[in-house]
């Protein structure tokens, strides 16, 4: 996000020089930097023998499923995230969880951090946030995620990992 007013009193931003990382919008009340930098957020692919977990919530896309998303809390690790928003979604708990890569998404000020995840315990209920959350076959998985980009490549990047075994 590019700040221009200090978030902190209000005031107009001044660019200040700050070694390596060059000229850095500065707050000179608080003496604080306000650098460009995206929002984490997690991607979770929760896996279940043949099976992934896929949300609806309509707000994001209107006629496609996704996977488990969240932004990191401050003070999180972006692993606690994770576990955290599929707990939360849909009330199951995972294990195994593996980093699968990033992706920036400079104009939704994101950077995604991708990872999946073996089912562990428990049974599917659906949070308020949430409008429908099911298991589906990992091959009908992207038939079904048709705007879902990341969600997507994500997905593609799972069954590349479940087919070296
Ligand atoms: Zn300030």
């Amino acid at each position: 996000m590019k700040y221009v007013y200090c978030p902190a009193c209000g005031k107009k931003l001044t660019s200040k020089y700050s070694y390596d990382e060059g000229n850095v919008p500065s707050c000179n009340h608080c003496k604080t930097l306000y650098f460009d930098t995206p929002k984490p957020t997690v991607v979770v692919a929760v896996v279940k023998e043949d099976e992934i977990l896929l949300l609806k919530q309509s707000y994001i896309y209107k006629n496609s499923k996704v996977l488990v998303s969240g932004y990191v809390s401050q003070g999180e690790t972006v692993e606690e995230t994770a576990l955290r928003e599929v707990l939360e979604e849909t009330g199951i708990a995972i294990k195994d969880i593996k980093y699968l890569g990033s992706c920036s998404i400079p104009e939704k000020d994101l950077l995604m951090l991708t990872y999946m995840a073996n089912y562990s315990s428990g049974s599917l209920v659906k949070s308020q946030e949430v409008e429908g959350v099911e298991w589906v076959k990992i091959k009908d998985a992207l038939s079904q995620m048709e705007e879902d980009v990341v969600g997507r490549a994500v997905v593609k990047r799972v069954l590349c990992e479940l087919s070296k075994g």
